[in-house]
């Protein structure tokens, strides 16, 4: 890649603006209470205004023992400058 090209990528919060903001991660965790494996797919259960760069909540649920529990994500950006595309 060629040397003169910089990217800069700022660490500070950016609000998305989306209000539905699919994304394809899917975060996995055993549930505390019963020890299920939850999955929960941000492509389908999406984040609502989002922001990257910041601690974002995120509620998991349980479906085999209604328990619900909060987890703390951050998004982050990459960008990756393509040469010969
Ligand atoms: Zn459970």
């Amino acid at each position: 890649m060629s040397d003169k090209i910089k990217v800069t990528i700022s660490d500070e919060e950016y609000a998305l603006e989306i209000k539905r903001c699919y994304l394809p991660v899917k975060i996995t965790q055993p549930c505390p209470e019963c020890g299920r494996e939850v999955v929960r797919d941000l492509g389908e259960d999406y984040l609502s205004y989002p922001s990257v760069g910041v601690a974002e909540d995120l509620w998991m649920y349980c479906r085999g023992c209604s328990h619900e529990w909060e987890l703390f994500i951050k998004l982050g950006l990459t960008v990756d400058v393509l040469e010969g595309v």
